[in-house]
């Protein structure tokens, strides 16, 4: 506050000194005048001005003695008015400077808030929630304490969502967050970190009992059927336990083996379950890659392949699309359907997202070195579109790899925006101020809505495999892609077919005017080595800059 007090008085200084400099070249115009005026009144009694004259004039004219006296008058009046306006000049700065200060406080906060919590039920989401138990595990090591995670799981989620759609089921989401909030002892310790899950820290346990009972008084609070548009809504849940330190001693590893509990007590009797280490056995045999992943990149066990996309019309090799491969070391190869969808539910798709773009924007700038003009496609997942990082993590890779965002087409699909479509579009818009261009990937399988597809700033929409391999064959088949392409092509999209598996399929998209086809008939996914000997020998060949 003393501050803010100085600097007042300082700017009333300022503007004063400026304010009395008017005042003196006032008081300067008075004292001219009175001397004008004096040489006058000498001049009009006595024919000339001579100093005896205008002692005359100063001592016998009263007009004269009322002039005299405005110098004084100006010089009072000036000082005087100076001050007040100065003073309510520095305090309207200081008020409006307060004013903007306080609404960019209160803006910043607002952006962390959202960053941090979940649009639908206002609880911690899943970065907010991670970070608290980190902390939670640095204080329990210090004191030597216990401490618990529960993973509550909505079983029926996706029966709700599809029976009642989005609003409603959010609304169940929002009543099953207070519900959770009022059971446990610490509103902030409940969280939702996944789609139909919810997180919650118990703090200084005493045993291994504290958890369980919360995690019967939670089954208990959520028993109860849920009103929501006047019908009577069942909610079946699952609790899964792991504690710290017995279980694990950082939150990856922690909420990995609540995943493991969760899927062991969905299977129980009762409903919620502690983990043990038999349960990995039983487990599927993700929910212990889970673990594994995170050293996977730092080991070597992950590659990207790159799968060919040609233009249907000029035959000329347009581009690839980079897609991530996993050489584990006991179960051999492993598809990316299998361990992206874990490592969505971890932070570590950033990780892989990043990791990925880095190797496959390598490449691209080696073809491009090479004078090979390719567009190199990468995924990302939903949970990258969330990362308001993501901009900034993408330009990073480009700069250090000397890539230009015109050679990179950016695959989203529609299920990954709708999530949270908000969000989402500020980034997408974002990059694509950058100069990165974007495709919606597995066109047809998700819920689409046309009118964000409208609001997406997308050079190209790929129709998802399942309606192309059959494409030949099937009426259905056929009705979908031939109206898709027309779709894309009047919102001035480029379509690529995905799944091309034959000449057949192929001749039907180019009667279609389908524009791009990727798939195994033209060739199944290569390395980096593969992809350019393959590019030596194919029919179908880049265009060549001659450099
Ligand atoms: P996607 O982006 O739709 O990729 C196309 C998938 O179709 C690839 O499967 C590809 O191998 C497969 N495919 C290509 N041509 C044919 C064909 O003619 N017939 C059939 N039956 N399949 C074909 P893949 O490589 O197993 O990848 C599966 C999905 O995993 C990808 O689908 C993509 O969604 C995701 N994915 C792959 N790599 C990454 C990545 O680096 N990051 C992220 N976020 N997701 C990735
Ligand atoms: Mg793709
Ligand atoms: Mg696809």
């Amino acid at each position: 506050m003393d501050f803010a007090k100085n600097l007042l008085a300082d700017n009333v200084r300022v503007l004063k000194s400026q304010v009395t400099k008017t005042a003196y070249q006032g008081v300067a115009i008075a004292v001219v005048s009175i001397i004008i005026a004096s040489a006058l009144v000498s001049y009009y009694h006595t024919g000339h001005i001579s100093l005896d004259g205008v002692a005359k004039a100063q001592t016998e004219n009263y007009a004269l003695w009322i002039l005299d006296s405005i110098p004084f008058v100006f010089g009072f009046w000036g000082q005087y008015s100076s001050s007040i306006i100065a003073y309510q000049a520095g305090a309207m700065i200081f008020d409006q400077t307060q004013e903007l200060r306080s609404r960019a406080e209160s803006l910043e906060k607002q952006a962390s808030y959202t960053a941090t919590h979940d649009g639908a039920t206002d609880l911690p989401n899943r970065a907010l929630f991670y970070d608290r138990v980190e902390q939670a595990i640095l204080s329990a090591n210090s004191q030597n304490k216990l401490l618990s995670i529960l993973l509550v799981e909505v079983a029926n989620f996706k029966e709700i969502y599809d029976t009642l759609g989005r609003n409603s089921s959010d609304l169940i989401l929002k009543q099953v967050a207070t519900r959770l909030q009022n059971v446990v002892v610490s509103r902030d310790s409940v969280g939702r970190i996944d789609g139909n899950i919810f997180s919650v820290l118990l703090l200084d346990t005493e045993d291994e009992n504290d958890a369980v009972n919360l995690a019967k008084n939670i089954q208990a609070a959520l028993e109860p059927a849920f009103m929501v548009e006047k019908l009577h809504v069942a909610v079946h849940s699952n609790v899964g336990i792991v504690n710290f330190p017995m279980h694990g001693e950082d939150v990856d590893t922690l909420v990995q083996k609540a995943g493991v509990a969760l899927f062991m007590a969905a299977k129980s009797h009762e409903g919620y379950g502690i983990y043990a280490p038999s349960f990995d056995d039983h487990s599927p045999r993700r929910l212990t890659l889970m673990s594994e992943l995170r050293q996977a990149i730092d080991k070597n066990q992950l590659h990207v392949y790159y799968q060919p996309k040609v233009s249907i019309r000029t035959g000329v090799l347009y581009g690839a699309e980079a897609l991530v491969r996993w050489e584990h070391p006991k179960h051999g190869f492993i598809a990316p359907d299998e361990f992206i969808p874990m490592a969505e539910r971890t932070r570590m798709i950033k990780h892989l997202t990043t990791w990925v773009l880095k190797e496959a924007f390598l490449h691209c700038a080696d073809w491009h070195r090479r004078g090979i003009e390719l567009t190199i496609s990468v995924n990302l997942s939903a949970r990258d579109l969330h990362d308001p990082e993501l901009p900034d993590v993408i330009a990073g890779v480009a700069a250090s790899t000397a890539i230009k965002p015109s050679w990179v087409m950016l695959e989203i699909t529609e299920s990954s925006i709708m999530s949270d479509p908000e969000r989402t579009l500020e980034i997408i818009q974002r990059l694509h101020g950058m100069g990165y261009r974007f495709s919606i990937d597995d066109f047809g399988t998700g819920y689409s809505s046309l009118a964000y597809l409208k609001k997406l700033p997308l050079t190209e929409l790929k129709i998802d495999k399942s309606f192309v391999g059959d494409l030949s064959h099937s009426e259905n088949d056929a009705v979908i892609v031939n109206a898709t392409i027309n779709l894309a092509h009047n919102l001035a999209l480029q379509v690529t077919a995905e799944g091309v598996e034959s000449q057949e399929v192929l001749d039907t998209l180019k009667n279609y005017g389908c524009d791009i086809a990727q798939g195994y008939f033209l060739s199944k996914p290569l390395s980096f080595v593969e992809f350019n000997q393959w590019m030596q020998q194919a029919e179908w060949q880049p265009v060549k800059l001659n450099n």
